[in-house]
């Protein structure tokens, strides 16, 4: 099959890889139907993240199933699925809570690499939801978008605790903030103030339902937040960058008592714990537990009350995977789908 080896930062090839075969009773084989680039491969793309050598990349995934382990129940060959970027069991009792992305017995597809024509899907009863048949072509943008962005967005708001009636407040502009948005709409915040200064990204944060754009950064961003929300701060705030800057922004921008959902992977962020003890906010976040939500988000795209893959600003075939991966660094792209 052909896939996508990243050799040292910035060095993206698509070479022929192994075909995957199933290896344990509780593993699926699937052909993928599209694929993705993810903010999160740019931090060894650009050497932020440390590598040990040629990596398969890539861990959002829609496909079909080819072949299932004896052990597979949930799902059979032909099935259309979904799945997240940790497999887990979906039985433990971490699973069992919502927190599926730290299962105990979790794998991340990453190490197994879904930018690639066919994946080996570990645990794939836990891991796996099949579609109620086989999608029509406009919908797959949105299934993968489930796969992990809109799943992550959509926890984000759920941490934020963004419900009805509450202002929620979203800093980050790249998909997952903008999915963050979405699911904040749909949770029922009736203010959503999307902070971003790119013109094509408030275009589309406001289609998804922010009610106010805010282009300060930093203690500017949180003094127009504050004087917005009557000096008090937000209620709700999603945190979808991972940076110190956005996250201190975020606890900042939030009023006491109210909730911080953060899912930005965090990179080099130290928080002082003075500030955070005066505070006096709610910080939940993490790899979002996407598992969780698949169900009701399948089910949403499928009766075409939400349109997350418009998320997708560029379509590329995979063998074109160097030029998304440069098309995502340089931000001429907020999200790149890969086409098999
Ligand atoms: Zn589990």
């Amino acid at each position: 099959m052909r896939g996508v080896i990243m050799y040292v930062p910035g060095d993206v090839r698509v070479e022929d890889r192994p075909d995957p075969t199933v290896q344990l009773p509780t593993d699926a084989i699937i052909r993928l139907t599209a694929s993705c680039v993810c903010g999160s491969d740019l931090l060894p793309y650009r050497g932020q993240d440390q590598m040990s050598g040629p990596t398969p990349m890539g861990h959002e995934y829609v496909g079909v199933v080819e072949e299932v382990g004896t052990d597979v129940a949930a799902v059979t060959p032909g099935d259309f699925v979904i799945g997240s970027f940790f497999a887990s069991d979906n039985t433990c009792e971490i699973c069992q809570a919502g927190y599926q992305s730290r299962c105990i017995h979790a794998e991340l597809m990453g190490a197994i690499g879904t930018q690639a024509q066919f994946a080996r899907i570990p645990l794939a009863d836990g891991t796996l939801v099949a579609t109620p048949g086989m999608p029509d072509a406009d919908v797959i943008p949105s299934l993968l978008a489930a796969s992990d962005v809109l799943g992550t967005g959509w926890f984000a708001a759920v941490a934020a605790e963004s419900r009805t009636g509450k202002t929620a407040t979203v800093v980050g502009d790249g998909a997952v903030g903008l999915l963050g948005v979405l699911a904040a709409r749909q949770l029922g915040a009736e203010r959503i103030i999307a902070m971003s200064r790119h013109e094509p990204r408030q275009q589309l944060a406001r289609e998804f339902g922010a009610t106010d754009i805010v282009t300060e950064r930093g203690d500017d961003g949180v003094a127009v937040i504050k004087k917005l929300t009557g000096g008090y701060g937000a209620r709700s705030v999603i945190e979808a960058v991972g940076t110190q800057e956005s996250m201190i922004q975020a606890i900042r921008a939030t009023r006491p008592g109210g909730h911080v959902g953060y899912v930005g992977v965090a990179h080099d962020v130290m928080l002082p714990g003075d500030e955070l003890f005066f505070s006096g906010v709610h910080l939940h976040g993490g790899p979002a537990p996407v598992r969780r939500f698949l169900p009701e988000l399948i089910d949403l795209i499928w009766q075409r009350q939400i349109d997350p893959g418009k998320v997708f600003d560029l379509q590329l075939p995979l063998d074109a995977a160097a030029d998304a991966y440069r098309a995502l660094d340089q931000r001429r792209a907020t999200k790149v789908l890969l086409t098999l």
